[in-house]
């Protein structure tokens, strides 16, 4: 049964992206494949809206978040990120794994950081900051473009998380002085899951030159020096058809245009913030943060699987329940990627339906 994915990931996929994927399979020595790999990398560019290189990893986003680590760092440097959040503590979980010592700026959940925040604790000492743009689990975002502003200049290394934004949200990688951006294929771009992107700044690569947490598969350089080739190519076997998918998934968004993609998310969102609001639910997030991705609506404690439930087997639609401190407190509803007005109003016609039974 095709359900609808209202969920913040893995989200609907366009059957244009299914058709394309499933034709056959180009082996990845071949010019064909060279040809196909070198305009997917070309539409990365674009879409995270930078010059760099952007290298692909057979990954989840997880996978993109630990190779940013192994890449940039070496153990005991110090490093500055914020915990808004599950995905947020997640980034600083796998930095302190690695020995990296990260000191943390704690912000309550369902809020962003305010830039003097970051101002005031982001001292000489520090070799960089990380921040997660759109918090999934709360449905918050960053305002990464004003920390950009701010970072522009310093000698830190600036790294975001993009996983649940970027193809949704305006991301302009090199204009506002991003210089390690990660996200992933199953949210925003569309596409099924399984491939992380990294873009990587000039900057970035000094500090891969000197960072000495040892690494094999996650190298940013054997995957640069691969695609560098007269025919770009890959260290090891890549995951073949989802590059071939997810070119498809970034060629639609060409198509579309990136401030059009942007305006539809930022329409849609608040089309169901509005839709929410009707229904008498409260959105969890202050209108300061609200993400034009994923929204999280309060909900009284204990009743949200049995929503979740009603949702998936009366009408079909899937959407996602709280995590940590959140769980069985919110609802998450995903709008990123490939999704219109009419699935939104179906979502906010059948949560209506559902609120009478339960
Ligand atoms: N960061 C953010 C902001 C996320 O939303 C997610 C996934 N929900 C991740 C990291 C981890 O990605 P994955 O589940 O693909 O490992």
């Amino acid at each position: 049964m095709n359900k609808l994915l209202m969920t913040p990931g893995p989200t609907n996929v366009p059957t244009r992206i299914f058709e394309e994927m499933n034709k056959y399979m180009i082996h990845h020595r071949t010019k064909e494949f060279g040809k196909v790999f070198e305009e997917f990398n070309d539409r990365l560019k674009f879409v995270f809206q930078t010059e760099h290189s952007v290298l692909t990893f057979p990954a989840v986003g997880t996978g993109g978040l630990e190779a940013s680590i192994v890449n940039m760092f070496s153990q005991n440097d110090k490093v500055l990120a914020i915990s808004i959040g599950v995905f947020g503590d997640r980034f600083i979980e796998i930095g302190k794994s690695f020995g990296v010592n990260i000191d943390v700026i704690e912000v309550p959940w369902g809020k962003g950081i305010e830039i003097d925040e970051i101002k005031n604790k982001l001292t000489d000492d520090y070799k960089a900051l990380i921040v997660t743009h759109n918090e999934t689990s709360t449905g918050a975002t960053n305002d990464i473009e004003k920390i950009g502003e701010f970072m522009k200049g310093k000698k830190q290394l600036y790294i975001v998380d993009a996983v649940s934004s970027l193809g949704g949200l305006d991301i302009q990688m090199d204009n506002w002085n991003i210089d390690v951006l990660i996200t992933a294929s199953q949210k925003a771009l569309m596409s099924p899951p399984g491939l992380t992107f990294i873009g990587v700044s000039e900057k970035a690569w000094d500090f891969y030159e000197n960072s000495k947490i040892p690494k094999y598969y996650w190298d940013f350089k054997s995957v640069k020096k691969y695609m560098e080739k007269p025919i770009p190519q890959n260290p090891y076997t890549p995951a073949v058809s989802l590059i071939i998918g997810t070119n498809e998934a970034l060629k639609m968004i060409q198509e579309e245009g990136l401030i059009n993609v942007f305006k539809r998310h930022e329409d849609l969102a608040s089309r169901f913030r509005k839709g929410i609001g009707s229904l008498g639910l409260k959105v969890f997030v202050d209108d300061r943060y609200l993400s034009n991705t994923i929204t999280s609506v309060e909900f009284e404690e204990d009743k949200t699987s049995k929503l979740k439930n009603i949702m998936e087997e009366k009408f079909n639609i899937v959407i996602a329940g709280g995590q940590g401190t959140l769980k069985n407190k919110i609802i998450r509803v995903g709008h990123m990627g490939y999704v219109n007005r009419e699935m939104i109003d179906k979502t906010l016609y059948s949560l209506e339906k559902t609120l009478e039974i339960i």
